[in-house]
This record gives structure tokens, sequence and C-alpha cells, in this order.
């Protein structure tokens, strides 16, 4: 089949919209009609040349639509459910599987920098040439195949435009708060960084019962919005002193649990500054992988715990359902995320916001 995708073939240089072919399903595939799609910051890292990937290649991660068909080993009554799309497929038994760490998975890390399937083969051509699959997804696209597990089925009632946050940003956010932090009733939380991983953090922090949840960014537009999402205090950087604050609200202590979403290195060290000895710290950010970041040693000491996350224990079968419930209660809320509704001609407009750091998140509309 045919469709039209946002295709990236070099590092720096514009999107364009293509045509481009796919192959015929898999036994384990689902195909899966996009209805949205939004612009994460990996996505990018990938246009900026920071993340490297072989190109031709069409991004989009952070995706939701309907399935259209399936694959032979695929439930035909799974035609016509809406859906949510994880970026982790993994395998289920291999050393990290078995150790309850999915986004660890040796499959899934192997092919991963090859942008294919998790079988290795593309299904994707342009002009005849291998296409390649960004995070197993490639969502920037009117059709994305995925592996069946991928695909997570939605509440009827679920707007996609809200739902393919789940997919990346929101599970990142809520995860490291509820998954890996743990977060208990009348803990104290610092969240650096307040864009959708951010403000997704703050949320979660709440839905876990903290009480102290102080939001750290530069816009003070964001800091307004982090507020409406749970922050019970707010610093402004660098002007603020972000840890006095902190301290300020802990008797003196510093907070509980660091969840640090900015990716810079004024962050990285913020977040050792104002956790409390015996506290947690969850880097959710990054930084380039062959950069240095600079500590001051004391600041790392007094039994503090520090954990990377890439996707916040994601675990979508249980998780994402879980999300679209508290969307749908009123607890979680997505909508203040979409800053803007683009089409897929719109693509490159959309990054230019995303770098410049205006809104939260474009989502483009098929
Ligand atoms: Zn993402
Ligand atoms: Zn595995």
């Amino acid at each position: 089949m045919k469709f039209r995708a946002a295709v990236l073939r070099q590092p720096r240089t514009p999107i364009t919209i293509e045509t481009i072919e796919a192959t015929g399903l898999q036994p384990n595939d689902v195909l899966v009609k996009v209805a949205a799609a939004g612009l994460c910051h990996t996505d990018l890292e990938v246009i900026e040349g920071q993340l490297v990937y072989p190109m031709p290649i069409v991004l989009g991660h952070e995706t939701a639509g309907v399935i259209e068909d399936v694959g032979s080993a695929v439930d035909r009554k799974r035609i016509g459910e809406r859906v949510v799309l994880s970026w982790n497929p993994h395998c289920g038994h291999c050393f990290h599987c078995e150790r309850d760490q999915p986004i660890l998975c040796e499959t899934y890390i192997g092919h991963g920098p090859q942008a294919v399937q998790i079988d290795g083969a593309t299904r994707l051509r342009l002009d005849g040439e291998p296409l390649r699959t960004m995070f197993y997804i490639a969502g920037f696209a009117e059709y994305a195949i995925v592996t069946d597990a991928c695909a997570i089925a939605m509440p009827a009632d679920m707007p996609l435009d809200r739902a393919c946050l789940i997919g990346c940003g929101v599970m990142t956010g809520v995860g490291a708060a509820l998954n890996i932090a743990k977060l208990g009733y009348g803990e104290s939380v610092m969240v650096i960084g307040c864009g959708a991983v951010g403000l997704s953090s703050i949320q979660g922090a709440r839905l876990a019962g903290a009480t102290t949840i102080v939001a750290v960014d530069r816009n003070k537009e964001r800091l307004a919005l982090a507020r409406t999402m749970g922050a019970t205090h707010t610093a402004t950087v660098p002007e603020d002193d972000a840890v006095a604050i902190a301290r300020g609200a802990t008797a003196g202590r510093g907070v509980d649990c660091v969840l640090e979403s900015a990716g810079n290195s004024a962050a990285f060290r913020l977040s050792a500054e104002a956790c409390r000895t015996g506290g947690q710290i969850v880097w959710l950010g990054k930084t380039g992988v062959n950069e240095d970041v600079a500590f001051r040693w004391g600041a790392l000491m007094g039994e503090k715990r520090i954990v990377r996350s890439s996707y916040g224990g994601a675990r979508p079968n249980r998780d994402f359902p879980m999300l679209a419930r508290a969307y749908l209660d009123g607890t979680l809320n997505l909508d203040a995320f979409v800053s803007r509704h683009i089409k897929l001609e719109e693509i490159n407009d959309g990054f230019e916001d995303l770098r410049a750091g205006r809104g939260i998140r474009s989502v483009i509309m098929f």
C-alpha cells in the first residue's frame, strides 16, 4: 500500500512530505490508521543530529489511531480498536525482560539503532529503497505498522489527540513519579523543567499524594501552568534560588525526591543540591552522550539514590489505560498540553516551536 509520510533525509535539513510504500503485514503486525501524533524532543534530537540514526527515516513515536488491519497471528477482533502506540516492544524472555526491565530488552536495544522493526526488518520503502522507522513506530505518517503488543487499546470515549501524548511524554513523567520514585502521601518533590514530561511528573506527584511540589523552570508561563497541575511552590531560574525555596518548604532538609526533565548540566547539578540526605533523584532529561557533567561531590553524599529513566518504568498494558482513565475522570489534565493542532505539512513549523520553547505540544492531526 501507499500513503503519505514525513521523511527526514539528512540531519539539519527540512522534513519533506513523501508518498511512501509499505510491504504486507507480517503475522504479528497491526496496521494503524494514524489519527494524531505529538512532536517530542527526542524527534528533535534526531533532526538536529544529536541522536544518530540511519536515514532516510520517518520520525514520530507519540501516536494514536485506529487498527485497520492485522497480521495472520493477531485476533481479527482488534480491527476497529482505538489504540495508543508504545515504543518499547520487547521479547519477554531475555536477561533484562526476566528482570522486569523491558526498556533494556536485548532485542529492543539491539535493533533500536538500526531503526527497523523488532524482527530486524523494515516495512517501509521510499523510491524502492528501505526507509527507517523511528522507535519501532514511524508515527508521522498516515499509517503505522507496529507489532501487536505495542498497540494498546483505549476507552472508546478517549479523544485521540489527547491519547497520543500518553505514548511518550505523559507516560515518562507520570511513570517517574508512580513507578520509579514510587512517591507516597505527604512527600515533598521538586520537578525541574516544565515541558510535557515535567508537567506530567507534577501531576504524577499530585496523584501519588505529594503535598509539597516545587516546580522549576526558566519560563514563568510554564510555572503558572505548573501551579494549575499541582505545584505548590515555583522557582524561576536562574533568578530564584531553587535550593533555598526547596529547603524553605521542607524544614531546611531538602525535598524527598527530585524529578528532573530539563536535560542540562545546571538542572542535573540542581537535582543533587535540592535532594535531602537519604532522598532520591530521578533523571529523565538527557544531554549529549559524550558530554561531561560536573557535580559538587558533597551534593552527592548522604545515601542519595540516583536513577536514570527513559520511559518512566512503563508497562504500557497496565499504565496506558490507567492514564486514559485518569484523564477521563478529570484527575489528569492533558488538555493544557495541546498548544497547537497542525497538519502534516506544517511539521517543520511545529519543530520550530519546540526548538524555541513555544507552547507545550504540537499535535499533528490526520
Ligand atoms: Zn518522546
Ligand atoms: Zn527482552
